[in-house]
């Protein structure tokens, strides 16, 4: 008796429902791993994802063989290859993790199908992705939350599933695997960002203590402060389900205080996007709530922002943050993708385009629905409101010190007056701003006026 478990956003061997449930049916089984051709089709393969997850795949099969086991890789369709591993070992049950995307659904309904043709059996298991399940907590009459706040209320009073053990052995049957895939044969070309983390669930646990011991409990009061980059940084790792979320919220659920109650909301956030996107997958893409918008086109403005150009010293580190690492704090993402939908008033889908080509933890749930929220098509209740880069820079790197990090330009500098160059009497060589603030911010509230 056989069963597979077909990992996707779930590389762990710790809070594994989709795991544990093909052990808890079979007494072997074959965990697999399909290095996907629909998933470079769409695009979505981007250098710095793909090794993070080559080192995700190699962490995962260290932990499987520590336990008797070993990742079963293969490479093509996910839907012919899972069927035929299936086949090749007779198991009966192939168990896979809800997704919440569109082409996560569209996996999920061919491998039904597929299988039942074969008459084997799809189970799909919860809660792996999310702490709740996309549809768990909803509105009276209506399919999902559109506003945060009356969905937290309802997230934080839901129970969320048990945490579930690593499994201690593990028996594979004998079945052809590839080698592990290194990120060229995930179909990644093109530069990787210099300085990515490592991808893997020992890593991410390590981080997690780390987390623990040192950040969870200054959180409420650090976490906007952009120099000190106080954030736990896990968000690669919950993307590729190094992590649990489950996980992580009964951890911080566990301990008191106002740096373990903010972390959590954040999770809520999390949950909260996956939920508006499982209802309305045409949000990846589409205006949530169309506003009308006959954004700009201006190709040289666009390329300064995503070049790190734009004369603004703070839309500019964050934008070579991004580069540098694959990775941007939150506020610098709120700054950066607020001064490209409504300074420079360009479509948010420019913008998420680009973070996507980058971002390690890039996600089309919380890329996407926090690009619209931003944009103000989404689900912000304030939708016109602007972040004025010099503001924000007053709050939140008040002495410069991110701005320099990241702008060697203005390393000379001194505290906040990195975030002025322009009123520098030495000479920089760094460009003028590309655009006046105030004319911007009226151009824009002009134009959402109609
Ligand atoms: P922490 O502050 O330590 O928060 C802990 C966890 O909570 C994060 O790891 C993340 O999983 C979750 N979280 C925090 N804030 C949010 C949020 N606003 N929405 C959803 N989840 C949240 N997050 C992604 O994971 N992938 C993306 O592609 C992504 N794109 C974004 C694009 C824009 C324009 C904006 C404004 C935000 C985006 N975010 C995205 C959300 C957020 O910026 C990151 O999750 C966060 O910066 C990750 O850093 P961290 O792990 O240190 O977060």
């Amino acid at each position: 008796n056989v069963s597979v478990a077909l990992f996707t956003a779930d590389l762990r061997v710790h809070d594994n429902p989709v795991l544990r449930a093909a052990l808890d049916g079979a007494p072997r089984v074959v965990p697999l791993f399909v290095v996907d051709s629909g998933i470079r089709a769409a695009g979505f393969v981007s250098p710095n994802r793909a090794a993070f997850l080559a080192d995700c795949l190699a962490d995962l099969d260290g932990a499987l063989r520590a336990r008797g086991g070993r990742l079963v890789v293969r490479h093509g369709d996910v839907v012919a290859e899972t069927c035929r591993v299936a086949a090749e070992t007779a198991a009966g049950t192939v168990h896979l993790a809800a997704g919440v995307s569109g082409y996560a659904t569209t996996r999920e309904r061919g491998l039904r199908a597929a299988l039942a043709a074969d008459r084997r059996e799809l189970r799909v298991h919860d809660t792996s992705l999310t702490t709740l399940p996309a549809g768990a907590v909803a509105p009276a009459g209506r399919d999902h939350y559109a506003v945060f706040t009356p969905y937290l209320r309802r997230w934080l009073a839901a129970e969320p599933r048990p945490v579930l053990a690593a499994p201690r052995v593990l028996r594979v049957p004998r079945v052809r695997s590839e080698r592990l895939p290194d990120a060229a044969r995930l179909g990644a070309t093109g530069e990787r960002s210099p300085r990515l983390p490592t991808g893997g669930e020992d890593p991410a646990r390590r981080r997690l203590r780390g987390w623990e011991r040192g950040g969870l409990d200054g959180y409420a009061d650090r976490h906007d402060d952009l120099a000190g980059d106080a954030t736990s940084r896990l968000s690669p790792y919950l993307h590729f389900g190094c992590l649990s979320a489950t996980e992580l919220r009964h951890r911080a659920g566990r301990r008191a205080g106002p740096g373990a109650a903010a972390f959590v909301r954040q999770l809520a956030w999390r949950d909260f996007h996956h939920q508006v996107l499982a209802a309305r997958p045409d949000a990846a893409w589409h205006d949530y709530r169309p506003r009308g918008d006959r954004w700009r086109r201006d190709e040289a403005a666009v390329e300064a922002w995503r070049a790190g150009r734009t004369g603004y010293p703070l839309v500019d580190a964050a934008m070579r943050q991004l580069r540098e690492e694959g990775w941007m704090h939150n506020r610098a993402r709120l700054i950066a993708a607020s001064f490209l939908t409504k300074t420079l008033y360009e479509d948010w889908r420019i913008g998420a385009r680009h973070f996507l080509a980058l971002l390690v933890d890039g996600d089309v749930a919380n890329n996407q629905l926090n690009w619209q929220w931003v944009a103000g098509t989404g689900t912000d209740t304030r939708p016109n409101r602007v972040l004025n880069p010099l503001t924000q820079a007053r709050r939140f790197d008040p002495r410069g010190e991110y701005v320099r990090r990241w702008v060697p330009e203005l390393a000379g500098l001194a505290g906040p007056s990195a975030h002025r160059p322009w009123r520098a009497a030495a000479d920089v060589d760094y460009p003028p701003p590309i655009v006046e603030l105030t004319a911007a911010a009226e151009r824009f509230h002009a134009a959402r006026r109609g």
